[in-house]
Formats: C-alpha cells, sequence, structure tokens
C-alpha cells in the first residue's frame, strides 16, 4: 500500500514525460532493479523504470513515445580511456594502415581532400601498417625481412588534390611522403641540395618522387606544417562525437590535452556536447589544480574534472611494458621505467625518477586529486600496488580510487593485493583480442596467465571499468565502438573468432558484468555513480536501444550488435535508419 502511495506520488511531481521508451528489454545495470520494460524521462532524468502497464501514466500529449520493439535498452556506454584529439586525426584525417595499393591510395585521399577546408595540410598516413602486420605474428621479424613495401609517387596525388599540401609517413615513420606543394614548402625542388639529414628520392631527371627518409625529416617538416586551427579541430571533434552517439558512447574519459578541453567547453556554451566528458591534467599540475580548488569529482556532470594522469612504464608492442623477468624473445630486457617522467620539474634532487612520480603522487594524493598511472607490465603493476600501500599509510584511508590504467600482465601473487583498496582497474578489453596473437611469444605461456586477467581483477575485488584506447598505436586500430570491447571480454578471442574456447578462457566474464565495467563502473571511476551508469530514477537519461538482445545471443555475434537509438541528456542524438 505504502508503495502504491509513493507511486502515485511520484507521477503527481514527476508528471508528463518528455520521451517514453516502451516495450523494451531493459536491462538496468541497477542490482536493486535489473529488468523492467519501460522508462520515462523528463527534461535531462529518468523519472519512471516500470511496465508497459506502469509507463501509461507518464504519456501525455506532448510525449514522444519510443516503441523498443522488444529490443534490449542499457545504460549509456562509458568509455574509460579516449585519446580523443588523436581519435579526431585518425577518424577525420588521412588513415592509410590498411593501405599497401595505388588505387585505394588515391582514393582515401580524394575523400580526405574533399571534406577538409581549403589551406589544411593532409597528415598521418602510416600506411602498410596491416602490409607488416601479416608478415609475421611477432610483426618485428617480418619488418625487417620485408624491403618493398608499397611506395607512394607525387604523380599519384599531385593533380587530384591541387594547391592543398600533403604530408604523411609510413607505418614505422621511417618513410615520409610529401605532394609537390609540400616539398616546395619545404624548399625541396630539383636543383636544391638535399636538406641536412634528409635524403630525397628522385627520379632519373632529379625530380623529387615525394618519397623522403632520414632523422631530420619529421623536425622539417614540423616547422612548416602549420597547426591545426580552432576551427578545424572543433570541427573534427563534431565529428568524433558524433561517432561516439552512433556507437552510444554517452560518456568518455579524454587523455588529450587542455587545447581539446578548451574545445569541449566551447562546444557545452553551443549546446553541440553530446557526450560527458572526463578530462584529466598531468600530475605535475596537481598544485595549480589544488589552487582552484579542483579535486576528486570536481567539474559538473557534462564535463568532470579532479584526476591526473601519469606514466610509469611503456607498453607491450615495442616491449617497453616494465617485467619482475625479462621478455622471452630478448632475454637482455626487462622493459623500462618510464625514464623522464617530468624532467623540467625535477623537484626531487637525488631521488631516483620512479619516486620522483611517487613524491609528486603523494602531494596529489593529499590534496585530494584522483590519481591515474599507466602500467602495462606486471613490475609496474606491482609497483603501483606498493605506491597505493604508501599512499594510504602517509595521506590515510580515503575514498581514493585509485586508477591502474590499463593494468594488463598482472603477477598472479599480486591479486591478492587488490582487496579492500578500492583499486579501479582501467581495463580497454580489445587489447587482448590484438595482442594475444604475439603475447606468449614475448612473455611466455605461464605469464600470459596474468594478461588481460578480467575474471582475476574482478574477483580481485577491484573495481574493472571498460573502455577503447582509441585510437591505437601505429600497429594498429582500437576502436570506438563498444560491442569490440564487450567481445573480447566475454569471449576473449580475435575477431575471427580464435582460439575456439577462447584464449585463456578462465579470464572471460559474463556480458553482464561486461556492460557493467563499460557503464557502471566507468562512472564509479570518475566519482559519478551516483548520477549515471545506470537506468535508475533520478539518474541523467542517456539511454541506448541496441539491435540485439546481448545477454542472450551467441557472444561470437556480439562485435556485430549495432546501437539503434542513442539518448544523450534526455535527447535522441542518434537514430539508425
Ligand atoms: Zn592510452
Amino acid at each position: 500500500m505504502k508503495r502504491f502511495f509513493l507511486f502515485l506520488f511520484s507521477i503527481l511531481i514527476a508528471g508528463e514525460a518528455d520521451i517514453v521508451i516502451k516495450n523494451g528489454t531493459v536491462w538496468t545495470v541497477n542490482k536493486s532493479n535489473p529488468t523492467a520494460q519501460a522508462i520515462a524521462i523528463k527534461n535531462n532524468k529518468i523519472i519512471h523504470v516500470g511496465s508497459n502497464h506502469t509507463i501509461q501514466s507518464f504519456i501525455g500529449d506532448h510525449t514522444q513515445i519510443i516503441d523498443a520493439k522488444g529490443k534490449l535498452v542499457l545504460p549509456g556506454f562509458n568509455d574509460n580511456h579516449v585519446h580523443f584529439e588523436s581519435t579526431c586525426r585518425i577518424v577525420t584525417g588521412l588513415n592509410l594502415m590498411d593501405v599497401h595499393e595505388e588505387k585505394p591510395f588515391i582514393e582515401r585521399v580524394r575523400s580526405v581532400h574533399e571534406r577538409f577546408a581549403t589551406g589544411v595540410w593532409i597528415t598521418g598516413g602510416l600506411w602498410s601498417a596491416y602490409e607488416a602486420w601479416g608478415l609475421s605474428s611477432i610483426g618485428e621479424e617480418g619488418r625487417k625481412a620485408k624491403k618493398d613495401f608499397f611506395k607512394p609517387h607525387r604523380k599519384m596525388v599531385d593533380k587530384l588534390i591541387g594547391d592543398r599540401h600533403l604530408f604523411i609517413q609510413r607505418f614505422d615513420r621511417k618513410i615520409f611522403f610529401a605532394n609537390g606543394n609540400a616539398l616546395k614548402a619545404a624548399g625541396i625542388t630539383k636543383t636544391s641540395p638535399d636538406p641536412p639529414n634528409i635524403k630525397v628520392e628522385r627520379d632519373r631527371r632529379g625530380n623529387p618522387t615525394g618519397i623522403l627518409s632520414g632523422s631530420g625529416v619529421q623536425n622539417h617538416f614540423g616547422t612548416i606544417i602549420p597547426p591545426r586551427s580552432w576551427e578545424q579541430r572543433v570541427w573534427e571533434s563534431e565529428a568524433v562525437l558524433k561517432r561516439c552517439a552512433q556507437y552510444g558512447v554517452t560518456s568518455l574519459s579524454d587523455m588529450s590535452d587542455s587545447r581539446q578541453r578548451e574545445i569541449f567547453y566551447h562546444l557545452r556554451n553551443e549546446g553541440k556536447l553530446t557526450a560527458r566528458i572526463h578530462s584529466r591534467g598531468y600530475l605535475d599540475q596537481w598544485e595549480k589544480m589544488a589552487e582552484f580548488g579542483i579535486k576528486k569529482g570536481a567539474g559538473d556532470e557534462m564535463i568532470r574534472l579532479g584526476t591526473v594522469k601519469a606514466w610509469i612504464d611503456g607498453i607491450m608492442g615495442n616491449s617497453t611494458a616494465r617485467f619482475y623477468e625479462p621478455y622471452s624473445h630478448n632475454t637482455n630486457e626487462f622493459g623500462l621505467w618510464r625514464k623522464i617522467m617530468f624532467p623540467w620539474r625535477s623537484k626531487n634532487g637525488g631521488r631516483d625518477l620512479q619516486s620522483n612520480l611517487e613524491y609528486l603522487a603523494l602531494k596529489a594524493d593529499s590534496a585530494d586529486i584522483q590519481l591515474s598511472v599507466h602500467a602495462i607490465g606486471d613490475a609496474a603493476n606491482g609497483y603501483l600496488l606498493d605506491m597505493v600501500d604508501r599512499l594510504i599509510k602517509h595521506n590515510g584511508e580515503k575514498d581514493r580510487r585509485f586508477r591502474l590504467v590499463h593494468a594488463q600482465v598482472i603477477n598472479p601473487k599480486d591479486y591478492e593485493r587488490f582487496a579492500g583498496k578500492n583499486i579501479i582497474a582501467e581495463v580497454q578489453p580489445y587489447h587482448c583480442t590484438d595482442d594475444m596473437r604475439w603475447m606468449e611469444e614475448r612473455i611466455g605461456h605461464e605469464r600470459s596467465k596474468g594478461a588481460y586477467p578480467f575474471r582475476s581483477l574482478w574477483d580481485s575485488g577491484a573495481v574493472v571499468c571498460f573502455g577503447s584506447d582509441s585510437p591505437g598505436t601505429n600497429a594498429s586500430r582500437y576502436p570506438l565502438n563498444p560491442m569490440l570491447g564487450l567481445y573480447a571480454a566475454v569471449t576473449r578471442q580475435t575477431l575471427e573468432g580464435n582460439p575456439e574456447e577462447g584464449w585463456f578462457p578462465d579470464e572471460r566474464i559474463t556480458i553482464e558484468e561486461a556492460i557493467q565495467a563499460y557503464t557502471l563502473n566507468s562512472a564509479y571511476a570518475s566519482h559519478e555513480e551516483n548520477i549515471k551508469g545506470s537506468i535508475s530514477v533520478g539518474k541523467l537519461a542517456d539511454v541506448v536501444i541496441v539491435s540485439e538482445n546481448l545477454l542472450e545471443i551467441d557472444p561470437v555475434r556480439i562485435k556485430d550488435v549495432e546501437v539503434v537509438t542513442t539518448i544523450f541528456d534526455g535527447k535522441v542524438i542518434y537514430q539508425k535508419d
């Protein structure tokens, strides 16, 4: 009875909804009320989660009714790790990673030329990346062996792009290519001598072909290429936000610079920011942040601040991730401790460089700023677990939610050390799908058991949250599409479905857990679980409808599921036609 009156009361105060979704299979990610049929939204909040019956009282003359036709309804996805600015460049610019032939090369250049404003340089490229990757599971060996990668020529593009400038690089950043105009701007002509440390390839008549190599190329062009204009970057940002809407990403944590943050504020003021942003500063900016009163959870529901970022080791791709034991394919190599953390602000006198990180981390933590530190190798992750213990010792127990960024390879002995510390494992599951091809060659079978240990991390008491790490490296793309992350976590297979039973299948997690990691847990990671991350009354109305029931389909099909509707901040921002 009491519940009934409460319900009546909630209708009275909530009133007519702006949007109602009915006939849905709603998976709320709210443990106390996991499933529903219908949702009511008013302004930018969820005002009711119930059945097709209870939703009736929220429908008025002006309510937009969305019939979900039985489809799965979820909270909007929250990507825990996006390099937004680089994603802009890859998504809107020239991405040639999968290109190594003349025809597609020309087509790709043409399409970028057509969508770029006049005067904007075409850069990027990374041609032949997949050509190299296909050669050998380990990559490096194949690269050494192969000599005849695809070579662009000025003739392919000079007429096509008119007086635009183009300067791009091969995937390994050893060979570069410039069109006629870019060569001219760089002072490289038929008669000019080669600039210092640049080898200019020439045809029989001495005309530059566009191909350049040598250690001086990047610097030389770096001084010529104008920085992308504000207008260009705003345009690019809107294009990527549009992509986010298509994928149902309504929140993301950005790793880019402060310029990008300014763009987000600008877009918000224009009413064009269609994803909530969590934006991190650098660890050595903690003092400035503290001065302005920016601590964990600072900012507002559109742009959240209060977190700093730092790095302690390198990456798997070039064997710089730091391990307790040497790499299996190179027994002299342990990987590196990030050598130069902040050389321009080395306040630490005689301290070694790791403690420089720790010195700043202790300060930031004492100012209640949230820390996030990149760690890939098992020793790097182990070091940070030690560091968290010391943070607790020095600054006391508190709701710090230390973010272990990537948490890629963990020594099984370290799992028990996560318990009770509220450590956030900021994981990007698609890395597993991509890296499993060569992981065992690098670190051996035994250590690979601790690689991308989704299940073990989850059970250890860490708060596992998910994201993409878009756009990826020069060897592989990490797509924004959350379905690929869910797929990776649930199957531990490559996109081709190998191995059949999954790579170290004990480390798989369930689809329900994976969805929670990509929604509620990512919200928790930025201290926002009370306002978003689940479909609950009073939370922000960020909701997606997807094409198939992820909870029931064969997991191998998860990667092909599409978002059909995205609602952000109470408005439909994407509708698949
Ligand atoms: Zn990253």
